[in-house]
């Protein structure tokens, strides 16, 4: 080494320390599925009586939590349960240390009136998650509970013939009893990428972010069209600029209502930005250091980006911790 401090140096030395990484949302569930149990009628029935048995309990975005001191507790046995609200939907999510666990759909009236009982916090799924208000180990179950329940209440008349449907397999299906077809529960997945130009990136600014907020640009992935196509597609349409190569990094159940966010990162072809004014408010281009205080909430500015419940910080870190190009 000569000591000289080449723009490479330069980098590594400036490189933040961003401490631990923190754990991304509603993934890594430890619940086993175990859907061969799912058409287990008998088995399904006495777990409804068997005090293992643990059930979260939501009503439209509300989910009630025993209120504890510093965490809450969402997870209700079945007693506990029935005493809360009738219920208007049951899934069977999986086991856990070979109990039971359920997500109960209460109506979104009865989640309301349960929020003047003092022993009770009824609160939405994002604020529970960003907030921290129960052990990490249930918001997947939890994701899982909520997306599900969302589909069976959206879903409850055949789409092939308008009859009313019936729930099967232990809310794993919807059966039409008129023209018998079946209706299964559906996943609709998304694309959230980072575009790398060189050493920066493109974030964008949605009208419905907070005024500091910015993110990675994100789209449905539309019918008959590939995920590395829909990045594409989605940061030409947003933000005008053409993409090539393009890496997927990883996912996150997203139950806002039923959607996978796949996360990815794509190489920019140009960087004159033209921005779609219907979809952002504001897109630009950052280099590392700039994101890399934003996500330390440290930005000169007040600048930030998406808290690590969300897949955007862990993508724009896994880029701000990388040497080189990822892709
Ligand atoms: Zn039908």
């Amino acid at each position: 080494m000569t000591g000289s401090l080449g723009p490479a140096n330069v980098q590594q030395m400036s490189r933040p320390d961003l401490g631990p990484k923190p754990h991304l949302g509603y993934t890594d569930s430890l619940i086993d599925r175990a859907a061969e149990r799912r058409l287990d009628t008998a088995w399904l029935a006495a777990c409804a009586n068997d005090a293992r048995t643990q059930t979260y309990v939501m009503g439209g975005e509300m989910i009630v939590l025993k209120k504890g001191t510093a965490l809450h507790n969402p997870a209700f046995t079945p007693d506990e349960a029935r005493a809360l609200a009738p219920a208007a939907e049951q899934v069977f999510l999986g086991l856990l240390d070979g109990a039971a666990r359920f997500g109960t759909g209460i109506s979104p009236a009865s989640a309301e009136a349960l929020k003047e009982r003092a022993d009770l916090l009824v609160i939405d799924l994002r604020s529970i998650a960003v907030q921290g208000l129960v052990t990490a180990e249930h918001l997947p179950p939890l994701a899982e509970a909520k997306a599900m329940l969302h589909w069976h209440a959206r879903h409850r008349h055949c789409a092939n013939c308008g009859a009313a449907t019936s729930p099967v397999d232990a809310g794993w299906k919807r059966a039409c009893p008129n023209c018998k077809v079946e209706h299964f529960p559906r996943t609709d997945p998304v694309v959230i990428m980072l575009t790398v130009h060189g050493d920066r990136a493109l974030l964008g600014r949605s009208g419905r972010f907070a005024a500091t907020m910015w993110s990675c640009l994100a789209g449905f992935v539309e019918p008959g069209e590939s995920m590395e196509d829909a990045v594409r597609r989605e940061t030409l349409e947003e933000a005008g600029i053409r993409c090539g190569r393009v890496k997927y990094l990883y996912s996150q159940p997203w139950p806002f209502p039923m959607s996978l966010m796949n996360g990815c990162m794509a190489e920019a072809l140009n960087d004159d930005i033209k921005m779609d004014q219907n979809e952002l408010v504001d897109c630009r281009w950052f280099s590392k250091s700039e994101c890399a205080s934003m996500l330390m909430q440290k930005h000169p500015d007040g600048l930030t980006c998406p808290p690590p419940v969300a897949i955007a910080h862990h993508i724009i870190r896994t880029w701000v911790e990388t040497d080189g190009a990822l892709l």
